[in-house]
């Protein structure tokens, strides 16, 4: 029997990747958290596309796009993310990459870029995809569909928090900042924007810790 394909999508730290990861290991699918996938493609401008003013120069990236591999390793059950062969994926959660990624994930020709590599992981069926566009664009067909969203200050808690744990220091409203600049631009922008699919079920999962929100969405699934 064909395993199912689960998009997940919302704002930014509602917990979209963990709850995810969880789900895939429960139920035996692959979890993908693409918005790794332009955190990486973040991490490789400010290292070759920066201009002397500390922007990224945009015309830069897209001309060397192709230049770009991006791949998910399969380590002990985690996806690593490696970029042209190196593993990036401690990297990619600095917040140096919170700052660009958004003005990255707005430009039309990088979505395409990922557009293909997304699409054709769920070829087989079997994952659960996270990310802002994935019912609505990326995954239009999937067979379930979730919106996750949250009181802004309960996620400037979570990512701080979060961010702690990785060892990266940071300050609260720092993070309460990037987290709204981000939703804006990620909503805003005219290319698959940040949106609730129509057919995706809506959970706000601030009064709820990550077991619950994880219960209410297996609550939906139907056994295969
Ligand atoms: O999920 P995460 O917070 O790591 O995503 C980082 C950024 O990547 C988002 O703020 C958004 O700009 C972009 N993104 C996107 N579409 C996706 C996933 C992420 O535009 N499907």
């Amino acid at each position: 029997m064909r395993k199912p394909v689960i998009a997940i999508d919302g704002y930014s730290s509602t917990g979209k990747s963990s709850i995810s990861k969880a789900i895939a290991s429960k139920l035996g699918l692959i979890h993908m958290d693409t918005g790794a996938l332009y955190r990486g493609i973040t991490y490789f401008a400010l290292r070759h596309c920066l201009n002397n003013r500390k922007e990224i120069d945009m015309p830069c990236l897209l001309n060397n796009l192709e230049k770009i591999q991006l791949e998910f390793r399969n380590e002990d059950n985690d996806l690593i993310l490696y970029l042209n062969d190196k593993n990036i994926s401690a990297e990619i959660r600095e917040p140096q990459i919170s700052e660009y990624v958004s003005i990255i994930a707005r430009q039309p020709e990088v979505r395409d870029f990922l557009l293909e590599k997304q699409r054709s992981a769920a070829d087989e069926g079997g994952i659960i995809m996270d990310g802002r566009d994935i019912g609505t664009v990326v995954l239009p067909a999937a067979d379930y569909k979730f919106f996750l969203t949250a009181s802004v200050d309960e996620r400037t808690k979570r990512r701080y928090l979060e961010l702690k744990q990785l060892g990266i220091q940071t300050d609260k409203l720092a993070v309460k900042q990037n987290l709204v600049v981000r939703d804006k631009i990620d909503s805003e922008r005219e290319t698959s924007p940040l949106m609730k699919a129509a057919d995706a079920v809506v959970i706000d999962n601030t009064e709820l810790n990550k077991e619950e929100t994880i219960a209410l969405i297996l609550s939906y699934i139907k056994h295969f």
